[in-house]
């Protein structure tokens, strides 16, 4: 058997193809979204994630600012400015770019953002509202671009075996959580850094999500035949003296997986176009 590609980068270019309806809607109507994205330092990873943003923002009509703020600049500058922002009316969505420098406090500074702000979905308020079974609000754009993924399959999830690998706050738990919601009802395993036998795991999962950043840690012949396997990883690795991006999946598990995400090309465009949804649904709560 060889996997079914689920093209993260076609699936996005339809999300957004959808959302261009609502904003120039919006721009007629009234003013543009607006996405403000604030990137604190010199990570040159951060800058590239950032243009992927605005390039992101310009195909669809949403006007985005960026703020750059040097190496130096303190607690209290970012702070100040989150303030501004939560108060300007003509800003729709706040996204501070992480990693932060590490003197700063990234959660502090998260919750600091004004939840219907919060496109990142990272406060506390719209991660909690996934507890409670709302999904209807500013949802993480990594887990829910897996979600509509998984959806896309047009596969039933209800009562399979879904391994979430890693537990972080911004990918593997709140997936774990949307994947455990009533409606989707699959069961949830969740395993990290100190799981045992990760491969038994592996084996005997209907789903499985890698979200690790440690290339070829799950192995193909881990993969359960007619698994769907969505690789969030994001590593880089030298091969023959150039920098190739892998993920957490080892090549050749289409071998057994049914469907299978694709790195690059995979999870990636997903979670710009999640964002972008995010800002277009926080621009048309503030407007209608
Ligand atoms: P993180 O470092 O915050 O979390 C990694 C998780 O992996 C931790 O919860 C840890 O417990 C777990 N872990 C470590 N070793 C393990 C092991 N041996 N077995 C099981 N679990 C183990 O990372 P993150 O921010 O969640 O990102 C994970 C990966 O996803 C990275 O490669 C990152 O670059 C990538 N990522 C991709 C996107 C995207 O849009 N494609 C978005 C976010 C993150």
């Amino acid at each position: 058997m060889s996997a079914s590609i689920i093209d993260g980068k076609q699936l996005g270019a339809e999300i957004e193809e959808g959302l261009k309806s609502s904003v120039s809607k919006m721009t007629a109507s009234s003013r543009a979204p607006h996405l403000v994205v604030v990137i604190v330092g010199k990570d040159p990873a951060s800058f590239v994630y950032v243009r992927n943003k605005e390039k992101a923002c310009k195909r669809i009509g949403i006007r985005s600012t960026r703020y750059d703020l040097p190496e130096d600049s303190n607690h209290d500058d970012l702070i100040s400015l989150v303030r501004k922002l939560n108060d300007d009316p003509e800003v729709d969505g706040i996204l501070i770019q992480s990693p932060l420098p590490s003197d700063f406090d990234e959660i502090g500074i998260t919750e600091m953002i004004r939840p219907d702000k919060d496109v990142d979905g990272f406060h506390p308020v719209n991660l909690g509202r996934i507890v409670t079974g709302r999904t209807d609000g500013m949802l993480p754009c990594t887990p829910s671009g897996i979600m509509k993924m998984l959806e896309w399959t047009g596969e039933s999830l209800k009562g399979k075996k879904a391994l979430v690998i890693g537990r972080s706050r911004i990918v593997g738990m709140p997936a774990a959580l949307l994947l455990a919601q009533r409606g989707i009802d699959a069961t949830v395993t969740i395993s990290h850094s100190k799981s045992e036998d990760l491969e038994s795991l592996c084996r005997s999962s209907d789903i499985l999500i890698a979200a690790v950043g440690k290339p070829d840690m799950v192995r193909k012949e881990w993969v359960k035949e007619g698994a769907i396997v969505i690789d969030v990883g994001i590593n880089r690795v030298e091969v023959g003296g150039r920098i190739r991006l892998v993920g957490d999946v080892e090549e050749g598990a289409s071998e057994y997986a049914k469907w299978i995400t694709p790195v690059p090309g995979g999870v990636g465009p997903m979670t710009i176009s999640m964002l972008m949804m995010n800002t277009v649904r926080a621009a048309e709560a503030r407007m209608y």
